[in-house]
């Protein structure tokens, strides 16, 4: 056999045999030389694996057409972006992993207009160099009324400059009840001593007292630090320190009080008929001399980090080294711009902001959404599922509202009974979904794959895919 099989591989075209065909020189005009020897080398590898299987199926795959055929397929995979827009139905609205905030259309025609050269740093009145923040701060502090504003790369950024601008070698005292884990790796304890400060914990995990701090206190203390319990609640016989006061205590000793408020939202949403949701500004007016939170949470921008308040705190946080290695892209401050300036009209911003829209989006009209692409899911699935109309709860995600969810309509999808068992074919449909040209990705639970349609927006586009629908492994008989 093994005089054969090489026989065989010999007979595999050499890369530069290949190279010559004439359509794989007008792939190269399409895809560039480097790329086209690549997928050759890459096809040859491929070969010689089928070579090892039967004599018919590898001479069918060394004809011309054929080897043509596979450098071509392997060209269109090796440039697919890696980075796809997907359909979040999740029925989590800020979703970290595909990409938290939808952007406004007017946000990324922002983006898009300072992607070439523009004035990022560069004051065009005076025809010299400008302030990066300058853009962003006079919207900043006339939405929460601070003094002063700066921007960074996202909100783990704007706590570590703060903690290694105002209290580097120095005690910060924090409460064992805000000691938190947002995901990811944010962990306070960890954020607070890679930020070089030397943490000192107070109170107990369910309850923490002003006179907990006020012990706590010494020569030693930079700063007070208060953190917003993100993504969770506590119930029951708990006890907090309201920033009013600790904003008392902290002005009494000298100290600047910061709080990392996490989800950042410009407006109350009690307006819009929504749960209360603690603003920048609030805690400003509370007495806070900083306030740290995401652009991409609630607020509905681009990622980002912003910290807003006293101003000769801001000033020292500009002149930390750290503040050169956070800095915001030019092409984020644009979109973050275009998003501030939304807020400027609360009545018309659940209109333009996607999180807000989707947000307040009416469980009725998410039922009549759900019913009208429902035919055309069920057609597709027809051997392999079925597809009902249900209601569900969406949830806001990335630690907002995290014990609230909102109602909500699902497709669910739970396949026909078969031998392969149901929870493997309804891995494949799942995977069908996925593989889409516009992946669709939904949540699995209890045998059934929901799809909640409180963030689809692209109904039509959702819509005309759906025929290309391929259920790997056949599907059920
Ligand atoms: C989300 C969150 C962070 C981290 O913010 P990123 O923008 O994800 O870096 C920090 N603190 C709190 C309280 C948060 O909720």
């Amino acid at each position: 056999m093994n005089r054969d099989a090489s026989l065989a591989r010999s007979a595999i075209p050499s890369v530069s045999r290949v190279l010559e065909f004439p359509a794989v020189q007008q792939l190269m005009d399409v895809y560039g030389r480097n790329l086209v020897k690549q997928a050759v080398r890459s096809a040859q590898a491929e070969l010689r694996e089928v070579m090892k299987g039967d004599a018919q199926a590898a001479a069918a795959a060394l004809r011309e057409e054929a080897v043509i055929e596979r450098v071509e397929q392997t060209l269109k995979r090796m440039n697919q972006p890696s980075m796809q827009r997907v359909f979040n139905l999740t029925g989590t609205i800020l979703h970290t992993n595909l990409g938290r905030a939808c952007l406004p259309q007017s946000a990324v025609s922002a983006m898009a207009a300072a992607s070439g050269s523009c004035n990022v740093e560069y004051d065009l009145a005076a025809g010299q160099r400008g302030d990066r923040d300058a853009h962003l701060e006079s919207w900043l502090t006339s939405l929460t009324g601070a003094e002063a504003a700066t921007v960074v790369n996202n909100n783990a950024a704007a706590v570590m400059l703060v903690l290694n601008t105002l209290a580097l070698g120095r005690q910060v005292p924090v409460s064992r009840g805000e000691l938190v884990e947002i995901g990811g790796s944010f962990r306070m304890p960890d954020i607070i001593t890679r930020a070089g400060c030397h943490m000192v914990e107070v109170g107990t995990t369910n309850r923490t007292h002003a006179s907990d701090y006020e012990h706590a206190i010494g020569p030693q203390t930079a700063l007070l630090l208060k953190v917003h319990r993100s993504n969770f609640e506590m119930e029951g016989f708990v006890s907090s320190v309201p920033e009013s006061e600790l904003a008392g205590l902290a002005r009494n000793h000298d100290l600047p009080l910061a709080v990392d408020l996490g989800s950042g939202t410009l407006v109350d949403l009690e307006r819009y008929g929504l749960p209360h949701e603690p603003t920048p500004g609030e805690i400003i007016a509370k007495g806070a001399d900083l306030v740290t939170f995401s652009g991409d949470k609630l607020l509905g921008g681009p990622q980002a980090g912003i910290i807003v308040g006293r101003k000769a705190l801001i000033e020292q946080l500009k002149l930390n080294p750290m503040k050169r290695a956070l800095r915001l892209d030019k092409t984020t401050i644009a979109g973050l711009e275009a998003v501030l300036r939304l807020y400027a009209d609360p009545d018309r911003l659940p209109e333009h902001l996607p999180t807000l829209k989707f947000l307040i989006r009416k469980e009725g009209d998410i039922r009549d959404l759900a019913e009208r692409v429902k035919p055309a899911l069920e057609a597709v699935l027809e051997a392999s599922a079925s597809v009902d109309v249900v209601p569900c709860r969406s949830q806001v995600g990335s630690g907002s509202f995290p014990t609230q969810t909102l109602p909500s309509t699902a497709l669910a999808i739970r396949p026909h009974p078969g031998e392969s068992g149901t929870d493997k074919a309804l891995q494949r449909i799942a995977l069908a979904l996925r593989r889409l040209p516009l992946p669709v990705i939904g949540r699995i639970r209890d045998g059934v794959l929901y799809l909640d349609l409180r963030c689809l927006e692209d109904e039509a586009a959702f819509q005309d895919q759906l025929h290309e629908l391929e259920i790997p492994g056949g599907g059920p008989p």
